[in-house]
């Protein structure tokens, strides 16, 4: 068997199922950009029968990126199946991702399908996903939950109809590792050929699980695990990549496995995926956490000084931290500023560059040094964030001891000019109140957090909000010196988002 683990990311698919973490096309192409740079075998773009927008944004990815597979996920619909592969035909290395559920509990509530109905089915969308594609993957949602000789049968049936991948999810999270071992056992001595294919694991983290699950599998002979970077993802998210990755790395001679992952990328794919989602990884995160390689015991700093491996089980370098980051400022050229972008994995085009080194240069006249993490934000803020329907075009604030706060915002909606002045308890109460009357939308706040983004007085402020809004939930960032302008960027792009999704009608796909 071959000690080569593929890795199948499905942050820009399950990842994006994560509550407000709906990205639109041109950031899922630069997150799938950064994918290919970390060396992902897989990348599952999306489901492309869900939207017209999912279907675009698919389609754009697979045709930009050139290395890795790219995969659209399907039910076993006929229709499912042609719009995915329509969707990824034209990239160098496509793939269908077919599933349906085969626990007793989906079928009887949800498909309303009997077995043998099942295995029809399954036997039916294997066949015409293998006519169109030769790669096909098919996966039992809520596999750990089916009885397995039932799940066993279905299998073959993909088997026999010619799947390359067969994919075992713990769609609930429920599994344990021995469970997870058993069943993967139980379907290589069960299922005939399977020896041929790949198989594979999609573990979630309902029970903090997810990535010891999938460990297990590889150890009872998975050869694929689907996870997402950061770990993001439905519920309580799925098996971290990152985690992964950096388990059978450091641990190499007990696994004995390896992964084609360029590990040094590791870190700005994290950020990335954390810029672009708005979804933060909490400081004592494995691997990416703001903590993981901060030493401040002073007995654990003074052993770091002797010797780093006292305490440190993996260099910081490795993942692509580095330990002195080059600092920018204001005599730094568009030469510098432009290798700085690229090194920091982005794509950007020429228009894209030059706006954004102007944003540079504006903030260079105010900020002494200038980080990657300020570099990061500017790039967030003049390409990923681009405004679609509502744009902020000027903000005046009045606020103190002694005056009730009062702020006038000029705005752009819908390419129509429009002002206008509201009073608040506080100056971001005045602010939301005036963008909120331009806009006639009601949501309501749900979060609000301002953060600098790096050290010192004159950091950029990130303010990240969140809005409710007839059941959907938007994330909004915006970034700025001045953390009022911070924080009427994060609203109006919250709204933009908010106004993205009601025009995307998702079907639910839980896998
Ligand atoms: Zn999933």
């Amino acid at each position: 068997m071959s000690d080569r683990v593929l890795i199948f990311d499905t942050t820009l698919r399950d990842g994006e199922q994560s509550p407000g973490a709906s990205m639109n096309a041109q950031e899922k192409l630069q997150l799938a950009r950064q994918l290919e740079r970390l060396g992902v075998d897989t990348i599952e773009a999306g489901f492309p029968a869900s939207s017209e927008g999912d279907f675009h944004s698919v389609r754009q990815v697979a045709q930009a990126v050139r290395s890795a597979r790219i995969v659209g996920l399907a039910r076993t619909l006929a229709e499912d199946i042609e719009t995915a592969w329509r969707a990824v035909e034209q990239a160098k290395n496509p793939g269908i991702h077919t599933f349906i559920a085969t626990s007793d509990i989906h079928m009887k509530y949800k498909l309303r399908m009997s077995r043998e109905e099942v295995i029809d089915r399954v036997g039916q969308a294997v066949r015409l996903a293998r006519s169109l594609s030769d790669w096909v993957e098919f996966s039992c949602e809520d596999a750990t939950r089916s009885e397995v000789d039932f799940m066993c049968s279905v299998i073959q049936t993909a088997v026999d109809q010619g799947a390359c991948t067969i994919n075992i999810p713990d769609t609930v999270g429920y599994s344990y590792p021995d469970e997870i071992s058993a069943v993967i056992r139980t379907v290589r001595e069960k299922v005939r050929g399977i020896e041929n294919l790949v198989l594979s694991i999609h573990c979630h983290n309902d029970l903090g699980l997810a990535v010891a699950n999938s460990l297990a599998a590889l150890r009872a002979g998975a050869r694929q695990v689907e996870c997402t970077v950061n770990g993001i993802g439905e519920r309580a998210g799925n098996a971290a990549l990152e985690e992964i990755v950096m388990i059978l790395k450091t641990r190499k001679g007990s696994f004995g496995l390896d992964t084609g992952i360029v590990s040094e990328e590791i870190f700005h794919t994290s950020r990335l995926v954390t810029t672009i989602t708005g979804i933060s990884v909490q400081p004592n995160k494995a691997i990416v956490g703001a903590n993981a390689f901060a030493h401040e015991a002073g007995i654990h700093q003074d052993g770091i000084i002797k010797e780093r491996t006292t305490y440190e089980i993996i260099a910081p370098e490795t993942v692509g931290i580095s330990r002195s980051s080059l600092v920018l400022g204001k005599h730094s050229g568009s030469h510098a500023f432009r290798e700085r972008v690229k090194d920091l994995g982005y794509s950007l085009t020429e228009e894209e560059l030059e706006r954004t080194f102007k944003r540079f240069k504006s903030l260079a006249d105010h900020k002494k040094e200038i980080f990657d993490e300020d570099v990061e934000a500017l790039v967030a803020e003049e390409v990923l964030r681009t405004a679609a329907t509502y744009k902020l075009l000027s903000l005046t604030v009045m606020s103190g001891s002694d005056v009730v706060p009062t702020a006038t915002v000029r705005m752009e909606i819908e390419g129509r000019e429009c002002h206008g002045a509201e009073l608040g308890n506080g100056p971001v109460d005045a602010t939301y109140n005036a963008i909120l009357k331009l806009t006639g939308r009601r949501p309501n706040l749900v979060r609000f957090e301002i953060s600098a983004i790096t050290g010192g007085t004159d950091a950029l402020g990130e303010a990240t909000i969140r809005l409710e809004e007839k059941g959907k939930v938007a994330l909004g960032k915006g970034t700025h010196e001045d953390i009022l302008v911070a924080s009427a960027k994060a609203m109006v792009n919250a709204l933009n988002r908010l106004h993205y999704l009601s025009g995307q009608p998702k079907p639910s796909v839980r896998l």
